[in-house]
């Protein structure tokens, strides 16, 4: 049996193989660490979980407007307004099943055949393949290490052609980390709409920014940036509620109207407990995400001291999300190994800690470390990768 061409030509995901062989070396006893996770490892607040019971308790188990409660769209238009001094109405979101689902839904109603969408490289993985199923080309553009892994407006100028129709910005990135400032979004903005693009971007990492440094959504900087910015968000990272699927999406009415039609007939409403559990997290005192925040930052300015210390592996230092991208390339090069693919899967082997090969985000020459662990745990990964490259150096 064939099946459809659109899935035959997915990519496997990179993180797969190498969470598979880490769970096969635990289940055989080895004492494994693992750094691959892209999610918090923090339960989810109590003041939300208590929500969710609530609102079982009170039999609110039925369906909800497809495009997601009333309750929660004005909770989510609170929170544009608090933390993002944006103005929107409920014809202008929709809850979606995870940030994901906000993403993949979008694709479908923007793109038709052959459109093309600029992916700055280092990318999140779902981004090429989500376009690839809306039958759009994602072009791919290289944002150079040396610019902190930001796109510069020259390079999406040169990018562009009469098909581009959309760019995304993911700010703090998955899987560097970064974070573009107003007047970068402002450079980056003024071509898009020059050329008439939609701005898709991703502010799943909002809540976890370290240092002095502050979330700007590219919809803030001019209502024409407004107009054509669609912003995808979600409790997953910000509230520890990955499992609980809830997203959403943001932006011009005709579109978010589309989107709603579509998922009237893929999935219907996202689950309604997680939807109150979400209005929960949103009217809640942000003080529990603090205290997330505040664990993640000290385990980044850990974990990034003891990964530079490592000879030969340089790094920029991520303003948020909860990853390093270290480079590994004069390493690997100094080691018996052929790729970074194959190098990360000798330090499985060897000193049994998981990460990620930058491959599956687009850039061969980095690696990911998500330290959404413990600091003993960090610690003990530092010596081992540390005692790894010394071994083949
Ligand atoms: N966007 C980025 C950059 C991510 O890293 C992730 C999750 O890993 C998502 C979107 C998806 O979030 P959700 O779990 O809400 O679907």
């Amino acid at each position: 049996m064939k099946l459809a061409e659109r899935v035959q030509a997915l990519t496997p995901s990179s993180t797969l193989a190498i969470t598979s062989k880490a769970k096969a070396l635990k289940a055989e006893g080895h004492d494994v660490i693992g750094l691959g996770a892209g999610e918090p490892d923090f339960n989810t607040p109590d003041y939300i979980l208590n929500a969710a019971k609530k609102a079982m308790d009170e039999g609110k188990t039925k369906y909800t407007p497809a495009g997601g409660l009333v309750e929660l769209k004005d909770a989510i238009i609170n929170k544009f307004k608090r933390d993002n001094e944006l103005d929107y109405t409920r014809n202008q979101i929709i809850v979606t099943t995870g940030a994901k689902h906000a993403l993949y839904t979008l694709f479908q109603v923007l793109l038709n055949k052959d459109d093309e969408v600029i992916v700055p490289i280092p990318y999140w993985v779902s981004y090429p393949e989500q376009i690839k199923l809306s039958e759009g080309k994602p072009v791919f553009v290289k944002a150079q290490e040396k610019n902190n892994f930001k796109l510069t407006p020259e390079q999406l100028e040169e990018a562009i052609t009469p098909k581009t129709k959309a760019i995304i910005l993911n700010s703090p990135s998955n899987p560097t980390g970064v974070l573009y400032s107003v007047e970068e979004l402002k450079a980056l903005g003024e071509i898009a709409l020059k050329h008439d693009l939609w701005i898709v971007s991703d502010e799943i990492y909002e809540k976890l920014i370290y240092g002095n440094e502050n979330h700007v959504s590219i919809a803030s900087v001019s209502p024409e940036l407004k107009e054509k910015t669609i912003i995808i968000n979600g409790v997953s990272k910000s509230h520890s509620m990955t499992g609980w699927r809830i997203g959403y999406a943001t932006g011009d009415e005709k579109v978010i109207k589309a989107m709603s039609n579509l998922v009237s007939h893929a999935t219907s409403n996202p689950t309604s407990i997680a939807q109150y559990a979400a209005i929960a997290a949103y009217e809640h005192s942000e003080e529990e995400v603090d205290k997330m925040k505040k664990a993640f930052e000290e385990r980044l300015n850990k974990l990034y001291n003891w990964i530079i210390e490592i000879p030969h592996v340089t790094c920029v230092k991520p303003d948020g999300a909860f990853y390093l991208f270290p480079n590994v390339k004069e390493v690997v090069k100094a080691s018996p190994f052929n790729t970074t693919d194959e190098w990360v899967a000798q330090l499985l082997e060897e000193e049994k800690v998981a990460i990620v090969p930058g491959s599956g985000f687009g850039s061969e020459d980095n690696v990911r470390l998500s330290y959404a662990t413990s600091l003993d745990q960090l610690e003990e990964a530092a010596k081992r990768i540390k005692r790894f490259v010394e071994k083949y150096s």
